[in-house]
């Protein structure tokens, strides 16, 4: 599904320019399940960031699903990002004011679903993340754990191609944690690609294959 080709990220940081990602050749196979890993400040979030279509790469090229993301317009890209992957970050970002189920139900509103659509599926995807008792509640009703499995169905709501985690477990508590991994091991068998940032070599161990970057560039890449 993925095809990245040499590709560099700068920032610009007043008169300097930063090089965050300094060439990275990346190709991942539809159903696989991927940690990357690295020191802070290696460029993880920055990599999860152009592979999640939240931004583009300085040069090189991303293929996703055999189309060139790194040439797309803006419209495109929300499309896609809509449509193709699914992102959960390790602080939920889900609407505070809105139901698990709305939260859950939001991308399928931007993909022009009806009502009626949007709510089976919803509760679909509730029921598959273990939330089948908890659909009306609000974010704040919710403990830290519940509140990242309605961010995992909110990722799985449109059955993306990729589903993109930046430490998804880094606000969690140990058992939560693993609770939360359980439930992207069973993603994957369930076919997903799956791709996670993590700095815990036992959250790790739960992918097929580890990647580790270092200031920028793929320092490994090997299978579990
Ligand atoms: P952590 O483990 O702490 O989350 P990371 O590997 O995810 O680290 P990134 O967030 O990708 O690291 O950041 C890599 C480097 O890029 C850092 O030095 C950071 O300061 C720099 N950086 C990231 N985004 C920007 C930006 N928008 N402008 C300038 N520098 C940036
Ligand atoms: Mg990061």
């Amino acid at each position: 599904v993925i095809e990245i080709r040499d590709i560099v990220r700068d920032f610009q940081l007043g008169q300097e320019t930063v090089h965050v990602l300094k060439g990275i050749d990346l190709d991942i196979e539809r159903g696989d399940y991927v940690a990357i890993m690295g020191p802070s400040g290696s460029g993880k979030s920055t990599l999860m960031n152009l592979l999640g279509c939240l931004d583009t790469p300085t040069s090189g090229s991303y293929n996703l699903n055999g189309k060139d993301v790194s040439k797309m317009s803006d419209d495109e890209l929300a499309d896609i990002r809509n449509k193709e992957i699914g992102f959960v970050f390790q602080t939920f970002n889900l609407l505070p004011r809105t139901t698990a189920l709305d939260n859950v139900a939001l991308p399928m509103v931007y993909a022009g679903a009806s009502k009626k659509e949007r709510v089976a599926r919803a509760e679909e995807v509730l029921n598959d993340v273990g939330l089948a008792d908890r659909m009306d509640h609000r974010p704040n009703q919710l403990s830290g754990g519940q509140r990242q499995r309605v961010a995992v169905g909110r990722a799985l709501v449109n059955k993306p191609s990729i589903i993109l985690a930046d430490e998804p477990t880094g606000n969690l508590d140990s058992k939560t944690g693993y609770e939360i991994m359980n439930l992207f091991d069973e993603i994957h068998k369930a076919g997903n690609t799956v791709i996670m940032v993590t700095h815990e070599e036992d959250i790790a161990a739960h992918a097929k294959r580890v990647i580790r970057l270092r200031d920028g560039i793929i320092e490994s890449d090997t299978r579990n």
